[in-house]
């Protein structure tokens, strides 16, 4: 469960896939944008945790990566899906995505992954992640929001700059009105970079702070169980300092969104695609 880590590139050929539209499009900022993808025939069940693969045509091809589902499973019929995707400067899936506008033909194949909340656990929920690798949790905090069932749950975030902190305002939000029994707790890992300047916060990358976080918030081991999503390094670097703090390795899940050792550049000339 925990230790399983599929090749999420590999789509298997009987993999049914769904057409698909883009109904609306939100740009964060040049280089996060929120893609909600609705299918043209009725919704597919997933759970919140798992993730679409998702589809775009461009040069005759229908080019596919693999995102985390945002949004909640319950709200797949109407809104669709929501996927939270990071601009990569190479020129692949997220450039071809970029482009696309409102109304954009696409194709979704899926519900995969393992990722998922196991049932009626009442232990605190440490969610950890980089980045894009927020999308999960969303979908799981949505989910059992709505389900009415919400869980004792951190979020540590970790982004470069603070304008990078999507979903701060919703997080933000349910932890100040206590409408989910949630803590935020962002951190910046450039804190002297000028584009930080307004920011007060927690600093330092989630590896370094997750030990402090576990200190300040009473989490213990026994007690919490770990998911972790976004950058492979950083993946192995807090389960490290989790193994440190005595967490046992079945408390932590993890989702990678790419095989370690793997920088953009590195890829596009390791497959010439
Ligand atoms: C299970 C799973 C879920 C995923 N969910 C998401 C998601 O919710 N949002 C998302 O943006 N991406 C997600 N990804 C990554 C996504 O599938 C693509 O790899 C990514 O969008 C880049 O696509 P590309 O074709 O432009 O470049 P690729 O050739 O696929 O990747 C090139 C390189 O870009 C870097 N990279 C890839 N993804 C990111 C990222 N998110 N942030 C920073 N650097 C990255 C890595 O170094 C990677 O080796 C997920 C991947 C997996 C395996």
């Amino acid at each position: 469960m925990s230790h399983h880590v599929e090749d999420t590139r590999v789509i298997a050929e009987d993999a049914p896939q769904y057409n698909a539209t883009l109904v609306r499009r939100e740009d964060h900022s040049a280089e996060l944008a929120s893609f909600w993808v609705r299918l043209d025939g009725d919704a597919i069940p997933f759970e919140a945790g798992q993730y679409m693969t998702a589809g775009v045509f461009a040069d005759g091809k229908l080019w596919q990566r693999p995102y985390s589902v945002a949004s909640a499973p319950a709200v797949a019929g109407t809104e669709g899906y929501e996927l939270y995707v990071r601009l990569v400067p190479v020129i692949r899936f997220t450039t071809l995505l970029w482009r696309l506008r409102e109304g954009a033909r696409m194709r979704l194949i899926g519900p995969k992954g393992r990722f998922m909340l196991e049932p009626d656990d009442h232990r605190t929920h440490l969610y950890v992640s980089t980045g894009t690798g927020i999308a999960p949790f969303l979908a799981m905090i949505r989910q059992t929001q709505l389900a009415g069932s919400p869980r004792k749950t951190v979020v540590l975030h970790g982004v470069s700059f603070a304008e990078e902190l999507g979903y701060r305002e919703i997080l933000e939000s349910l932890e100040r009105d206590a409408t989910y029994p949630l803590r935020y707790v962002p951190t910046v890992s450039r804190p002297l970079d000028p584009r930080n300047a307004a920011w007060a916060g927690r600093t330092g990358r989630v590896e370094a702070v997750v030990g402090d976080v576990c200190h300040d918030l009473r989490l213990s081991a026994d007690r919490t169980v770990v998911y972790i999503c976004g950058n492979p390094e950083m993946i192995l670097n807090v389960e490290g300092a989790l193994m440190g703090r005595g967490f046992p390795e079945f408390h932590v899940k993890k989702e990678l969104y790419w095989p370690k050792g793997k920088a953009p550049g590195e890829v596009a000339a390791a497959t010439g695609s």
